[in-house]
């Protein structure tokens, strides 16, 4: 009792060396306040829960990340994004995959969870979702970095990693796990990757760990990655790092992305 733990990622892309240290402090600042944000609530003794969901809201709302405000584009040059929150002590989850006027795609996958017997929504039905239960709702072109897109064409640069995710474990035991992002870049209209699949992305249980993934969707989806992480742990008594180093240095290609 007392104790609590958060862990958070925003992405597993390169980072450019030639980037301008500006920009890296940038990042570096957003990620301190993200994680100052979580601590707050759990000294507290607030919910792992809502440290999440606030944790991934700021990264949400700021551009620098792909996740809300700063989501990639896909090939047709629009945005679809993809979240999911899991809580350890029951299993229960809630997830939204391409939704494209949802602020904040990690706040309606908790309202998934909580408010629906369901665990994943998908395409318009995740957006009306969204709207029914008073989300707020933004146009489509607001994940739209008025410059981005045509930067992007042509520079043709490599997609960053960027999504972003957190964990947490907050002062009575409970731990959440939570991902959002924009997906990959120039991904295919309707393309799902592993941020919005439990099991794949995002897994969370008491007993063993919580994991937010990111990287290559299509590897973790086909390698349950962070499911395995944790099953790793319950039936063969891994440790966390045993478990992860597994999956991730072992079973996945070198470079797919990372826990
Ligand atoms: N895993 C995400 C996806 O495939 C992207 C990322 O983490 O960079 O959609």
């Amino acid at each position: 009792m007392g104790k609590y733990t958060i862990v958070i990622h925003g992405g597993a892309g390169d980072f450019p060396k030639d980037s301008p240290e500006e920009l890296k402090q940038q990042y570096i600042n957003s990620l301190t306040e993200a994680l100052n944000i979580g601590k707050n609530i759990l000294a507290n003794g607030g919910t792992s829960i809502d440290a999440v969901e606030k944790v991934i809201n700021y990264l949400e709302n700021n551009i620098l990340f792909n996740s809300g405000r700063g989501a990639v584009f896909t090939l047709e040059g629009k945005h679809e994004l993809d979240a999911s929150i899991m809580q350890g002590k029951d299993l229960s989850s809630g997830a939204v995959a391409g939704v494209t006027i949802i602020k904040n795609p990690i706040s309606l996958a908790r309202l998934v969870m909580e408010k629906t017997p369901h665990v994943l929504f998908a395409g318009k039905g995740a957006d009306d979702l969204g709207i029914q239960l008073g989300v707020e709702i933004v146009p489509n072109s607001y994940f739209h970095d008025s410059t981005g897109y045509q930067k992007w064409l042509k520079s043709n640069i490599k997609q960053q990693g960027e999504t972003v995710g957190c964990v947490a474990l907050d002062q009575y035991g409970n731990i959440t796990a939570g991902t959002s992002t924009g997906g990959r870049q120039n991904k295919m209209p309707g393309r799902v990757g592993d941020s919005p699949l439990i099991n794949a992305g995002t897994y969370a249980n008491n007993n063993t760990c919580g994991v937010s993934a990111t990287g290559i969707g299509e590897l973790f989806i086909r390698n349950t990655i962070a499911f395995n992480i944790s099953a790793l742990m319950e039936y063969k008594g891994y440790t966390l790092k045993q478990a992860c180093d597994e999956m991730i240095y072992k079973r996945l290609p070198e470079g797919s992305g990372g826990v």
